[in-house]
């Protein structure tokens, strides 16, 4: 069983990176003023290196606080904070959901045994229209 050898053109994806130290009153500010210093700076490559590698353009900043990272500018970085917003709120409105179910459950099981008391049945019509509350809220929570 012999193999057709080819020739593959791979490109490495790396990161680079440059720091500024900026002045500014707020982390906008300190965005913005990062920017006009890289803009200023304006990074290269040596002839050396440039014959092996491209600089691409910056896409984003990580912006540090006394030590501490304060904003991730990054398309990645907030697609992802939106993403776990929605997952906590769809898992914040399952878990209302279940909670709802199992009132429902419950008050059938004691309908059941019980008979039709008629408090029981205001209360399995008030959560059973909660719970239709929260399924549209849910349905409309998922869309895009
Ligand atoms: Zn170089």
């Amino acid at each position: 069983m012999s193999k057709e050898v080819k020739r593959y053109e791979v490109t490495v994806l790396l990161d680079a990176s440059s720091s500024y130290t900026v002045e500014a009153d707020s982390v906008e500010a300190a965005e913005h003023a990062a920017w006009e210093a890289h803009d200023e700076a304006s990074p290269s490559l040596c002839h050396q290196c440039s014959g092996s590698m491209d600089l691409g353009d910056a896409y984003g900043m990580l912006i540090y606080c006394d030590g501490n990272e304060v904003t991730d500018t990054t398309h990645d970085a907030r697609e992802i904070a939106d993403l776990r917003a929605e997952r906590d709120a769809l898992l914040a409105e399952r878990d209302r959901m279940s909670t709802a179910l199992d009132e429902i459950g419950g008050l059938c099981r004691a309908l059941r045994q019980g008979g039709p008391d008629p408090m029981d049945l205001e209360d399995l019509s008030n959560a059973l229209e909660q719970a239709v509350d929260l399924a549209h809220a849910a349905l409309q929570g998922a869309q895009p």
